[in-house]
């Protein structure tokens, strides 16, 4: 077994908050936190703020979210009174009517690989049952592709889960979640839907570039 492989397994049997708060002693201040502002996001959010609420958190501010993406935004950053960091990229208009793959390399793939530089480890949102390509998804793995550890500290929790501790802990969470869209990127590319049904749909496109290899 690989020293990856090891880690991996120590960390399954651990909660959301125990794998959040090894990943703080092993990494902070090299630490980012990655959020959307979908209901994952309130969860690992959350639970951050109450382990070490100076936690660098960034988001990838596309410019063209929805408005009540905004005013998550606002909404997280006045409960925790921290500010959240807006990454941005070239914004070419109107090119995810054209060259998507082109649009997100721009907007999110490159300004958070820019981002990433230099970190030790980043948190995700990342859930098995949100999509087959996620199925796999361990609590904390070495990301290939921008060369640091990735912890999903949700990697095990259902869609009832999140729920659940957002209305147990009275959390802010994004609005369209009640309208419909249970997932939620930049407003050209998401329908409501269930899953990830929502996303860039009518296309066979499936990810934004920003998981995987
Ligand atoms: S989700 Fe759509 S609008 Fe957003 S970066 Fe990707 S292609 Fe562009």
């Amino acid at each position: 077994m690989t020293a990856v492989e090891s880690l991996t397994d120590d960390l399954e049997p651990l909660t959301a908050e125990e794998v959040l708060a090894d990943a703080v002693d092993r990494f902070h201040p090299r630490l980012l936190v990655a959020t959307s502002f979908q209901k994952e996001a309130s969860v690992i959010f959350d639970m951050v703020m109450k382990i070490e609420p100076s936690v660098g958190v960034f988001t990838l501010d596309t410019g063209v979210h929805f408005p009540e993406t905004y005013e998550t935004w606002k909404a997280m950053e006045d409960r925790y009174g921290v500010t959240i960091e807006g990454l941005r990229g070239p914004r070419p208009e109107r090119l995810w009517e054209t060259d998507p793959d082109r649009c997100c390399e721009l907007r999110k793939v490159i300004p958070l690989r820019n981002r990433l530089a230099g970190a030790g480890a980043w948190v995700t949102g990342l859930r098995r049952e949100q999509s087959s390509e996620r199925r796999g998804t361990p609590k904390m793995d070495w990301d290939h592709k921008h060369g640091l550890w990735k912890v999903n500290p949700l990697a095990d929790w259902s869609e009832r889960d999140v729920w659940r501790y957002i209305l147990a802990n009275d959390i802010p969470y994004h609005p369209l979640h009640d309208r419909g869209y249970e997932s939620i990127g930049c407003e050209p590319c998401t329908s409501p839907g269930a899953g990830r049904e929502g996303r860039w749909a009518g296309t066979d496109k499936l990810e934004c570039g920003l998981h995987g290899d």
